[in-house]
């Protein structure tokens, strides 16, 4: 059993692609030029005043009709969270610029609820479903902004060191883990930690995170009938609300090295990525450089072996978007 979804290669990553509508602001003066196709598989730019023409291919896309969470969730991240609770790690990423709808998507609104509610609703009902293990569940809530690690959960958690232990791995230390119980247990625990979250305007005049945020859930089962605890099943599910990924055009020093910083983890993030889909294709893929970034070394555990990946891009439709959303699909396109 242990490797019939490993074998299953060509689930192991999978992209897809979110378009927002035009915003408020976009609306004065600006073109819708993004399109979802109804294949539900293809973006295309469609512009008549420029004529420009593109279309890229992902695994999914949801354009502004696909406005409800549910359906968005049981597309790309309901599989994710079966393997999860069979044991596999599984990593969801939102990757794109400020305020193309990444926390929309994985938080959403208290009405229309992301990925991230929808996931930890569905692991509380696998663990309702299957009385004969035992489950423990061990949440934590970190950002990572200029190269340094915060804990969320504690307001005296900033700075801390990763570390590889011989017998664990990949070792954040000091970082709060909080055993939960219930869907709301969990979310009360992420609107806590959302108090500490590292902000700081833009140039786009909104708060918006320029710091990569890890949502983390361990799950530790073990069969009931098993009272020797030999077979305990540990995995890993990370949400993660990336950094925006728009270039900074800013003579602040400040923004300057939020920027770089960002540019740097993103970069390592897709080069790691666009390898181990290569290798997914049978290439042979060499090194990989884990160790570039505070986020990479991180995630190591939860991308390599047999993890399950899902990256949503999110993009702006608008015209005046035209040169970010290019980038963000092709980052995407790197990923398959
Ligand atoms: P980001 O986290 O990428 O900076 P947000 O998720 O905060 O962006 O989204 C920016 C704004 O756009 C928010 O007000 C959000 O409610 C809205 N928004 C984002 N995506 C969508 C969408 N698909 N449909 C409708 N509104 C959206
Ligand atoms: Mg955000």
């Amino acid at each position: 059993k242990a490797n019939t979804i490993a074998s299953d290669m060509e689930e192991a990553i999978s992209v897809a692609v979110r378009v927002r509508p035009l915003d408020e602001l976009e609306m004065k003066g600006n073109r819708e030029i993004w399109f979802t196709n109804p294949d539900g598989t293809s973006v295309s730019c469609m512009d008549n005043k420029t004529g420009k023409n593109v279309e890229y291919m992902f695994d999914h896309t949801f354009g502004k009709e696909d406005a409800e969470h549910g359906y968005i969730y049981d597309c790309i991240g309901a599989s994710i969270i079966d393997s999860v609770m069979m044991g596999y790690n599984g990593t969801v990423f939102a990757y794109g610029q400020t305020n193309s709808g990444k926390t929309y998507t994985m938080m959403g609104t208290e009405d229309n609820p992301g990925i991230i509610p929808h996931a930890i609703d569905h692991v509380f009902r696998i663990i309702k479903e299957s009385p004969e293990r035992e489950f423990l569940l061990r949440v934590s809530y970190m950002e990572i902004y200029n190269e340094v690690v915060n804990d969320l959960l504690r307001t005296e958690g900033a700075g801390l060191a990763i570390r590889d232990d011989k017998k664990k791995g990949v070792v954040i230390d000091g970082l709060k883990e909080e055993i939960v119980v219930s869907p709301e247990h969990v979310i009360h625990v992420i609107n806590s930690g959302e108090a500490h979250r590292h902000v700081a305007s833009t140039d786009y005049n909104l708060t918006s995170s320029r710091s990569h945020t890890i949502f983390r859930m361990i799950i530790e089962s073990n069969s009931l009938s098993d009272s020797s605890r030999k077979n305990v099943q540990v995995s890993a599910l990370t949400l993660i609300d990336l950094a925006g990924s728009e270039k900074v055009v800013s003579t602040s020093i400040l923004r300057k090295r939020e920027g770089a910083y960002i540019n740097k983890s993103l970069l390592t993030l897709g080069t790691i990525i666009s390898k181990l889909s290569e290798r997914k294709k049978g290439e042979k893929i060499g090194h990989l450089p884990y160790r570039d970034s505070k986020l990479t070394r991180i995630l190591e555990p939860s991308l390599s072996g047999n993890a399950r990946i899902c990256i949503i891009a999110t993009v702006s439709c608008a015209s005046s978007c035209f040169e970010e959303t290019s980038n963000t699909l092709k980052f995407a396109q790197r990923a398959k």
